[in-house]
């Protein structure tokens, strides 16, 4: 036995307090709400099918009231929980949904006060550096410890982001396999997305900037 306490900490991150069917526009999931003792807040794990298994196809999303509730076309948090919410109706698989993640983990008030410095042409990463803000303040242990309650140890990721399947990783959730989930570009947030690309390390195709070596 090798046990660095890692199983012992998922086991108590989380509670789990309720289970209940939902019909939706993608279809009908059972929603199991959990409440995350060290963050204080409640997330959701959206269910479809019998996940549990090797191989599971899991969707770890984080809050986005601005893309998600109005349609933001600053993000494509929105298109992103569609997509994964049609993919696990079809597939069968989880989308844990996690509250207290709004932008990236600095909150609402803040996300807006970095959307205002983007107006004067400080790109998202920029703009939380003006703010003394982390550039991403998300930590995924909720997530973990709820992909465990489930029973699922290896998962396959649907995801751009490398140090989110890292990240699940040192918290002993195995990812099998990182599924690219492009969806929602667009005019408004190419520039948003290029940044996600280009300085956080997203594996994202495509590039809106002008190419100094085309005509
Ligand atoms: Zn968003």
């Amino acid at each position: 036995m090798n046990d660095d306490g890692t199983s012992a900490r998922r086991a108590t991150r989380v509670s789990f307090e309720v289970e209940t069917l939902v019909p939706t526009v993608h279809g009908e999931f059972r929603f199991r709400a959990y409440h995350d003792r060290v963050a204080g807040t409640d997330h959701l794990a959206v269910v479809s099918g019998d996940p549990s298994g090797p191989g599971a196809l899991v969707r770890v999303h984080s809050e986005c009231l601005t893309g998600e509730a109005f349609g933001s076309l600053k993000c494509e948090c929105g298109p992103q929980l569609d997509a994964a919410l049609d993919l696990i109706a079809q597939h069968g698989g989880v989308v844990v949904y996690l509250r207290g993640h709004e932008g990236r983990g600095i909150g609402l008030l803040n996300k807006l006060r970095a959307y205002r410095l983007q107006e004067s042409g400080l790109d998202t990463l920029e703009a939380n550096m003006a703010l003394q803000l982390p550039v991403d303040a998300r930590e995924y242990g909720a997530a973990a410890a709820i992909l465990a309650e489930l029973g699922l140890t290896g998962i396959r990721l649907l995801t751009n982001n490398p140090d989110k399947v890292t990240q699940l990783e040192e918290h002993g959730i195995t990812v099998t396999e990182r599924v690219p989930l492009i969806v929602g570009r667009g005019d408004e947030n190419a520039g948003y997305l290029d940044t996600k690309r280009d300085r956080m390390g997203h594996q994202l195709p495509g590039d809106s900037r002008p190419n100094p070596m085309s005509p």
